[in-house]
């Protein structure tokens, strides 16, 4: 009989996912001294979804990590905006103010710069990519402490510590801890890159337009190129379904539906179709994310994989970020006081990054799936009234402090991080 040979290999922490989550925890665990595998199934990383829009709370997590440095002078915040009601015409502007010196208005680049400038700070063998975990994983008790056993399709066993799932919306971490599926907002999203190399000509403001049932916007990243999107209450816009949709026809489709607002339509014109994206706007129901099951004794989860929000309020990688950063903080004060990771001491730990963050991103989810759903309602006057004069004068600018929330620093690494590394 032949005997199949399993390759074993062993770890402190495993982090199931590439994306924005899995790099910045990982990121931040090496700033703290904690080497971390990361197991993505994509040949290399993500290049879709053209541009992320990013307030001050991903810019305060992303200083956390210690990345501002080299992106400050890439990507300038915006200093306001306009949100224009085709119907009527009427137009608000929005202000970002000054706060210590520093406009408080979000950035916008694009997401494959962000996952770049991530992985390029982390040791080169961090990342392993086209490696997917066989469908479940389990934990066994070895000394008194609980390791948790993946298995690779390749057949590599992995025994390690501490289970991070940041593998996105369909979560298999989050299937296993029991939270559900995410559902359906009813709204789908386009989004397309447009290059201008002579220059675009647009301020640094973002422009937005609602009308019946659809908001379409612009934002600009840097001189030479800016995101537009679409987003609409049904799917007719996007041709067929996420990942069959042919890129030219979405292009034809929302031109077709842009007549009204030319502004965006020139721009979604000059696009090269291969940078459309397109999406069926998912979110986990707020009640599970505050009540479910987070974390499992040394698993846990983050990014859309905890909590899957629709983008209005364009929180989804900012919260990511900041959760990355909430995580590591409580893990890195736990290896720091014991010396190194106890599977015991761990969990606590983990347990304190839930409870930080179950009531916000529970309020993250709620607030976007509100905020899309008034800003989309059709036009009428009670709905206009609601939407220009309660909604944009009043509730707006409180979502506007909720994006400018510190989730705080990383703890101090006591000892140089290369040496503990190696
Ligand atoms: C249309 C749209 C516009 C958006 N705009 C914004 C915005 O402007 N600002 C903002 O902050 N957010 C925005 N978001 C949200 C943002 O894109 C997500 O919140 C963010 O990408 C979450 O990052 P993540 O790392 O958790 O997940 P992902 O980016 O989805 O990364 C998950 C990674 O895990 C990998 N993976 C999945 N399963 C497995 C597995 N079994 N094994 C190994 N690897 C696996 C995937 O390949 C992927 O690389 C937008 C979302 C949409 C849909």
């Amino acid at each position: 009989m032949e005997m199949e040979m399993e390759m074993e290999m062993k770890e402190d922490v495993v982090i199931i996912g590439a994306g924005i989550a899995g790099l910045a925890t990982a990121l931040g665990l090496k700033r703290v001294g904690i080497r971390a595998l990361v197991l993505e199934k994509s040949p290399e990383l993500r290049t879709t979804g053209a541009a992320l829009t990013l307030f001050p709370n991903a810019w305060l997590a992303l200083a956390a990590l210690g990345l501002t440095k080299k992106l400050d002078s890439l990507y300038a915040p915006y200093k306001g905006g306009y949100i224009t009601d085709v119907s009527n015409g009427a137009v608000q502007e929005i202000h970002y103010p000054r706060i210590d010196g520093v406009i408080s208005g979000p950035r916008t680049m694009q997401r494959r710069n962000l996952l770049a400038a991530l992985a390029e700070e982390l040791p080169a063998d961090t990342i392993r990519f086209s490696t997917k975990i066989s469908n479940s994983f389990e934990t066994r008790i070895i000394d008194g402490a609980t390791i948790i056993i993946l298995h690779l399709d390749d057949g590599t066993m992995i025994k390690t510590k501490i289970l991070i799932g940041c593998d996105g919306v369909h979560s298999k971490v989050a299937h296993w801890l029991g939270l559900s599926a995410p559902i359906s907002s009813g709204r789908w999203a386009v989004g397309g890159l447009a290059r201008y190399p002579q220059g675009h000509g647009f301020d640094h403001k973002f422009q937005q337009f609602l009308h019946e049932g659809r908001r379409a916007g612009i934002t600009p990243i840097n001189d030479t190129e800016l995101q537009w999107f679409l987003v609409s209450n049904s799917s007719h816009n996007t041709g067929d379904e996420m990942n069959t949709y042919d890129p030219k026809l979405v292009q034809k489709n929302v031109l077709e539906s842009l007549t009204d607002i030319p502004m965006v339509y020139d721009v979604v014109l000059g696009t090269d179709a291969s940078s459309l994206t397109c999406s069926s706007l998912v979110f986990r129901v707020p009640w599970n994310v505050l009540f479910g099951k987070l974390s499992d004794g040394n698993i846990t989860v983050a990014g859309d994989a905890m909590h899957p929000m629709t983008p209005e309020i364009a929180q989804g990688a900012c919260s990511a970020l900041e959760d990355a950063v909430v995580l590591v903080r409580h893990i890195g004060n736990s290896f720091h006081e014991h010396g190194k990771i106890i599977p015991g001491e761990v969990s606590k730990a983990i347990e304190l990054y839930v409870k930080e963050r179950r009531w916000r991103v529970t309020a993250l989810i709620t607030g976007s799936f509100l905020s899309g759903w008034v800003q989309q309602i059709r036009s009428g006057w009670l709905t206009n009234f609601f939407r220009d004069k309660i909604f944009y004068k009043f509730i707006y600018g409180r979502i506007a402090d909720f994006v400018s929330y510190d989730c705080g620093k990383l703890p101090h690494n006591p000892s140089p991080i290369d040496e503990k590394l190696d």
